[in-house]
C-alpha cells in the first residue's frame, strides 16, 4: 500500500506519517528529512539546496523527482510507503505516476489523503516545532511534548533542533509557495476524483483514526492484512 500526504506547512503530515508507518509497518519518505539530510552531511546536493531550502521556497522538480525515484527502488519500499512532502507540484506528481508505473515491485492500493487546517492556525503551528537531533522525531512545544521534558521519547537523545525555515520570513514564503503550487495540485487530484480529505484540527489520535477509516472503507483486504500492527499505533 503506497500513501501521499498532502496538507499546508505545519498540518501534520510529518507527525501523521509516522502514526501510518508504526500502524502499517511500511517506511515513512520525507523529502524534507532526506533533503535536511543532505544539507547537514554537506555533500554537493546538500550545499546547492541549502539556500533554498531556508528561504522556504522549493527545490527544482528534476532533483526531486531522481531522488524520489531512486529511494522507492529500495528494499524497504517493498510491501509499501508513505510519501510525507512529495509530490508538491502537478509535473512531479505526472511524473510519480510514471515512477509508480515502472516499479518493479507491486506495492498495491494508493491512497491520497489531504489533511485540511485552518491557515490561521499554521503560523502557530510551525512556530512551535522542534525535532530530536539524532533521530529526527518531531515534536512541538503546545501540541506534542516529548513525555519526559528534554527527552526524545523514541532514543532518549537530549538533543533538540529547531528548523531554520520555520522562522517568520521562510513561512510566509512556504505559505505562498504552497498556494501557488500544491493547491493546484489538490485540484488536480481533486478532479481525478482521488483525493481523500481528513480534518486535521482534531487531536492526533482522531487524525489517525479518521486515516485508517478511510483505508477501511477502501480496502478492507489492506486493513486486515496489516491488523498486527494495530496496537503498536495506539500507543
Ligand atoms: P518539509 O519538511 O516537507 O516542509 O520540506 C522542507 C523543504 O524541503 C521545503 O520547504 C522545500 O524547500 C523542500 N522540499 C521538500 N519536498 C519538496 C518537494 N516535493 N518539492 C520541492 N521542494 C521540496
Amino acid at each position: 500500500m503506497r500513501f501521499i500526504l498532502l496538507g499546508a506547512p505545519g498540518a501534520g503530515k510529518g507527525t501523521q506519517a509516522e502514526k501510518i508507518a508504526a500502524r502499517f509497518n511500511i517506511p515513512k519518505l520525507s523529502t524534507g528529512d532526506i533533503l535536511r539530510a543532505e544539507v547537514s552531511s554537506g555533500t554537493e546536493l546538500g550545499n546547492k539546496i541549502e539556500a533554498i531550502m531556508n528561504s522556504g521556497a522549493f527545490v527544482s522538480d528534476d532533483i526531486m523527482i531522481s531522488l524520489i525515484n531512486k529511494r522507492l527502488r529500495e528494499k524497504d519500499c517493498a510491501k509499501g510507503f508513505i510519501l510525507d512532502g512529495f509530490p508538491r507540484t502537478i509535473p512531479q506528481a505526472e511524473e510519480l505516476d510514471k515512477i509508480f508505473d515502472a516499479l518493479p515491485q507491486t506495492t498495491g492500493k494508493t491512497y491520497i489523503i489531504l489533511l485540511e487546517v485552518d491557515e490561521d492556525d499554521l503560523i502557530k503551528r510551525l512556530s512551535g516545532r522542534y525535532s530530536c537531533k539524532i533521530c529526527g522525531t518531531g515534536y512541538h512545544n503546545k501540541y506534542k511534548n516529548t513525555k519526559v521534558k528534554g527527552i526524545c521519547d523514541k532514543c532518549g537523545s537530549e538533543e533538540f533542533v529547531y528548523r531554520e525555515d520555520d522562522k517568520e520570513e521562510a513561512v510566509k514564503t512556504r505559505l505562498l509557495v504552497y498556494r501557488e503550487k500544491v493547491i493546484p495540485l489538490i485540484e488536480y487530484y481533486k478532479k481525478k476524483g482521488v483525493l481523500h480529505k481528513v480534518n486535521g484540527m482534531q487531536k492526533i489520535d482522531d487524525i489517525s483514526r479518521n486515516i485508517f477509516e478511510v483505508v477501511k472503507v477502501e480496502n478492507n483486504q489492506d486493513f486486515d492484512e496489516y491488523k498486527d500492527q494495530k496496537e503498536k499505533a495506539y500507543v
